[in-house]
């Protein structure tokens, strides 16, 4: 990988060899890796030991997880929060693990509105709860950098399953917990996250 970042260096016009440079694709690589670590993380071994039986059947929130991710078109980071809900039937996930799971997911090349859902189905999958909602805001710099749209450099996206998607009270319900920073309703024709030019 190294090497590559070098002949990046060179075709960006830079001279790699120079003394701020020298150290940039070792640094890089490190960087890179650990941004993509979400490859090679097993979502179960994330929850090990960590999926409790309970007699608990309200709403479950954890929101305001920070996140990190790279957008897929430009390899550029979008940022921000993620809120995650769900209501279980037996079985609940520790606390803790959540933010765990989101970074699974945002630790990889994304599209916004695919990492919302992919978060969303492994929660579905692992505990199969009455619902699942998931909503994520992001900056993308992708966008704001290059000048594309800077009014919408700001995404929302959410993912609604089962009882959150079927009850508008519960989704409701969720949707004023969180008080989303935009104000804006997230729905299905959420606006594209990334401008893929
Ligand atoms: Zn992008």
């Amino acid at each position: 990988m190294q090497e590559s970042i070098r002949s990046l260096l060179a075709e960006l016009g830079e001279d790699p060899s120079r003394e701020g440079l020298v150290d940039t694709p070792k640094r890089v690589e490190k960087a890179l890796t650990f941004l993509t670590s979400g490859y090679k993380a097993n979502v179960d071994e994330v929850l090990n030991n960590a999926l409790f039986t309970v007699d608990y059947s309200e709403m479950v929130i954890v929101k305001d997880i920070d996140f990190y991710s790279l957008c897929e078109h430009h390899l550029l980071p979008f940022f921000g929060k993620c809120h995650v809900a769900y209501i279980p039937t037996n079985k609940v996930i520790g606390l803790s693990k959540i933010p765990r799971l989101v970074d699974v997911f945002s630790r990889r090349l994304q599209v916004q509105e695919r990492l919302t859902s992919q978060i969303a189905e492994t929660i579905r999958e692992k505990i199969a709860p009455l619902g699942v909602a998931v909503v994520m805001e992001a900056t993308h710099l992708c966008m704001s950098m290059r000048g594309v749209e800077k009014q919408n450099s700001f995404a929302v996206t959410s993912a609604m399953l089962g009882t959150f998607r079927e009850n508008s009270r519960t989704r409701m319900e969720f949707l004023e917990l969180i008080r989303l920073r935009s104000a804006a309703m997230p729905s299905s024709s959420a606006r594209v996250a990334c401008i893929d030019e």
